[in-house]
């Protein structure tokens, strides 16, 4: 079986700080990878230099078997890796479905002439259809017309999903999905992954609650202080020593 992602001694520094250190894994097709650890471990940063935000120092970032490091993220995107991120900042003017529709990376060129009221054509249309029925399955249409400022951090966190499936991509990574997500939705949104998951999408979650990631991962990858420490199953992570000393050990949680 061929990784679908492959990340190869990756390093990078910020000035003097090592963020990340000869960091190496492996996430197959089809699984849904938790990648785990401590506030300020690293997460966000190699979520970031997988997904072209950033360049590393030194490593590789393998996708389906093709060299991707340092491809910048709007490229990336057409190769099949969509992300969303940890505070998503959504636009003032627009609803939530036009958020969704602006997405669509087919449409970029085209949009901005359709919302000033040129026409209504079949391209436009299908795009419609298909964030209407994403924001149906990330329990959105509720609020699909509002400001997409004016909806809360939850609603804003499932729209960053809606907006990264609207690219069609093969992988999908989430930044914390459920930091300051209320409990009610928590569960909804583990429901959501797993549907996606069912329908072919492979899944790289990033998060510090070690809860959610035992509710939604197949396996888990630990980061602490920039080193991976642990690949295990969700279920021998409290039982893992070098996870729990990382956690304990750990600054304060968000
Ligand atoms: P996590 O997502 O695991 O909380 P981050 O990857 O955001 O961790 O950050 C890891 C460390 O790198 C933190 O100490 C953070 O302050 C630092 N860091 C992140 N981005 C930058 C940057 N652009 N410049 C300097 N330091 C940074
Ligand atoms: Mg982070």
């Amino acid at each position: 079986m061929r990784a679908i992602l492959e990340v190869r001694n990756l390093a990078k520094a910020f000035g003097a700080f090592q963020v990340l250190e000869d960091v190496a894994f492996q996430v197959q097709k089809g699984e849904i990878v938790g990648l785990l650890g401590p506030n300020g471990s690293g997460k966000s940063t190699l979520l970031n230099i997988i997904s072209g935000f950033i360049a590393p120092d030194k490593g590789t970032v393998m996708l389906d078997g093709r060299d991707v490091t340092s491809v910048p993220t709007f490229r990336i995107v057409n190769e099949g890796l969509a992300r969303t991120f940890q505070l998503p900042i959504m636009p003032q003017k627009m609803s939530v479905l036009e958020v969704a529709m602006a997405a669509d990376t087919t449409m970029h060129g085209v949009l901005p002439t359709l919302f000033r009221g040129a026409g209504f054509c079949k391209a436009e249309r299908d795009t419609r259809e298909r964030a209407m029925q994403l924001l149906d399955e990330l329990l959105l249409t509720r609020v699909m017309h509002l400001p997409a400022s004016a909806i809360s951090g939850g609603q804003k966190k499932l729209l960053g999903i809606v907006c990264a499936l609207m690219a069609r991509p093969r992988l999908l990574m989430l930044d914390e999905p459920t930091a300051g997500v209320h409990p009610n939705l928590r569960q909804d949104i583990v429901r959501a992954l797993h549907r996606l998951n069912d329908q072919g999408m492979t899944l790289v979650i990033v998060e510090h609650d070690m809860h959610f990631i035992r509710e939604a991962c197949n396996r888990c990858i630990v980061l602490d202080q920039g080193h991976i420490v642990a690949s295990c199953k969700p279920e021998e992570l409290a039982s893992n020593e070098r996870v729990v000393q990382a956690y304990l050990g750990a600054s304060v949680e968000e």
